[in-house]
């Protein structure tokens, strides 16, 4: 079965906000927000990681699901100072 790597990638993306929320209050909670963040970090991602599937990455790159997560947090970390900066709300 193959995982589609939208989903997957979106499920990290996720998955790591709620820990930053946990450790960072002052993130706005509200969906405008929320969505904002996780749309800036899927798009600041290099198109690859949202392009082909995720076996396929970590194959061509060398990468571990660890190396994916982590440039998933490096992106997070900006998107979320964009959308502080910024809000929509
Ligand atoms: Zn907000």
């Amino acid at each position: 079965m193959k995982e589609h790597s939208e989903n997957y990638i979106e499920k990290i993306v996720r998955e790591e906000l709620n820990r930053f929320m946990e450790r960072d209050s002052s993130i706005c909670r509200c969906d405008n927000c929320l969505q904002d963040i996780i749309t800036l970090t899927l798009n600041n991602l290099p198109p690859m990681y949202v392009a082909s599937d995720v076996g396929h990455i970590m194959t061509m790159f060398h990468l571990t699901r660890d190396q994916l997560r982590a440039q998933v947090m490096v992106e997070l970390v900006k998107a979320i100072d964009q959308v502080k900066k910024n809000p929509r709300h």
